[in-house]
């Protein structure tokens, strides 16, 4: 279902009676008139029906979107999203994988420049108030880069370590410990002999307890398993995601979701099981939490996934939040000569 092409009604009209009222909302969203950020998207969809399989389908949308169940996110971070942002209008992974995205990227990167690989940041240096330049550790040496700007996309918390809180405002520093909300995801990557589900791309869930969605990879992508394999990635997000939970029994309920959902589940291999929370989420900051890109010392941003414009989620976020940044920096420095970004 196309979300993005009148889906909504169809999906919604199938269910609910209500739906005319809630694509209205939609509608008002839309133009502009949003819920404020305070109420949930839960306490939103129950001003409107009490249907169980609609909130079924609107907390697995959340969860597959933004890595969080309804009652966390802000009804106005998921209408915006749905109204102006992605919304799954156009989707797709890469035949080489996630890294097929950056090698491309890297690729482009290396006609004007060079990336360092395996060269973790241990220092950012700061003096009053600005940023003065990176200590790196390349092949095993420290090794200072002098610098007036830095971009970082370890996310603000790990940013902030690598600087020490005293060079930062005290005003970021009570948003960075008590505004972020890293959203987490629990992921299961599966092989079957037999085929789970046909469609090709990605499929979200209706009822279920922990389960969202699933992708059907090697549908698009066959080379990606071998003969008479089929490869599926699926997603579960705990309740809560974005406080404390219990990694175990949030597992084994996203194991009995796909044991329900497919009679088949048991002869496939589980090629691996990861939770994905706190310093390593599926988002540093969930969709309504983000902190700004500055970060009160001249010369230091943060881009990525906890920074985002509000309603925005995922890698296109995050790249949006790359070009909003480098746009800053360009319009504030002139360029040094022509054709050279
Ligand atoms: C399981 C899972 C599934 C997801 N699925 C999707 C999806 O289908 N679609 C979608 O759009 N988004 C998806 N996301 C979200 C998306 O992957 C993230 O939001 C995005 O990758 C974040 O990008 P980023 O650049 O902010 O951070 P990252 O991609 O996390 O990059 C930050 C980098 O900084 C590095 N780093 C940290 N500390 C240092 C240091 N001191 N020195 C040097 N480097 C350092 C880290 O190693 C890391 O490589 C998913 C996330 C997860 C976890």
């Amino acid at each position: 279902i196309d979300v993005g092409r009148g889906g909504w009604s169809l999906l919604l009209g199938q269910l609910t009676k209500q739906a005319s009222r809630i694509l209205e909302k939609f509608a008002d969203a839309r133009s502009g008139n949003l819920p404020d950020g305070r109420q949930s998207t839960e306490d939103w969809l129950k001003g409107y029906t009490s249907n169980a399989t609609v909130h079924a389908l609107f907390r697995n949308l959340c969860a597959a979107i933004f890595a969080c169940n309804a009652a966390e996110l802000p009804a106005r971070a998921f209408l915006t999203y749905f109204t102006s942002k992605g919304a799954f209008k156009k989707f797709g992974f890469c035949p080489q994988g996630t890294i097929g995205v950056w090698n491309s990227l890297g690729t482009a990167i290396k006609r004007n420049g060079d990336i360092w690989l395996g060269t973790p940041a241990t220092t950012i240096h700061t003096a009053n108030g600005k940023v003065e330049g990176v200590t790196v550790l390349r092949n095993g040496e420290k090794v200072r880069i002098d610098t007036d700007l830095v971009v970082s996309n370890a996310g603000p918390k790990a940013t902030v370590a690598l600087a020490g809180s005293e060079a930062f405002p005290a005003d970021y520093i009570a948003r960075v410990n008590n505004d972020l909300r890293p959203a987490a995801n629990i992921v299961i990557n599966v092989a079957s002999r037999e085929p789970l589900i046909n469609h090709p791309g990605i499929v979200t869930f209706g009822k279920t307890r922990r389960l969202c969605n699933m992708a059907n990879l090697s549908a698009t992508c066959p080379e990606l398993a071998p003969p008479d394999w089929h490869l599926y990635v699926a997603y579960a997000v705990p309740v809560p995601a974005l406080g404390d939970f219990d990694s175990d029994a949030e597992v084994a309920l996203a194991l009995e979701d796909l044991r329900e959902q497919f009679a088949n589940f048991d002869q496939t291999k589980i090629l691996s099981i990861r939770v994905m929370r706190d310093d390593w989420p599926a988002q540093r900051s969930c969709a309504g939490y983000d902190l700004p890109r500055e970060t009160g010392i001249e010369g230091l941003w943060c881009v990525g996934d906890a920074v985002k414009q509000y309603g925005n989620g995922g890698t296109q976020a995050c790249a949006e939040t790359a070009k909003i940044v480098s746009d800053a920096i360009l319009a504030a420095r002139p360029r040094r000569s022509a054709g050279r970004v």
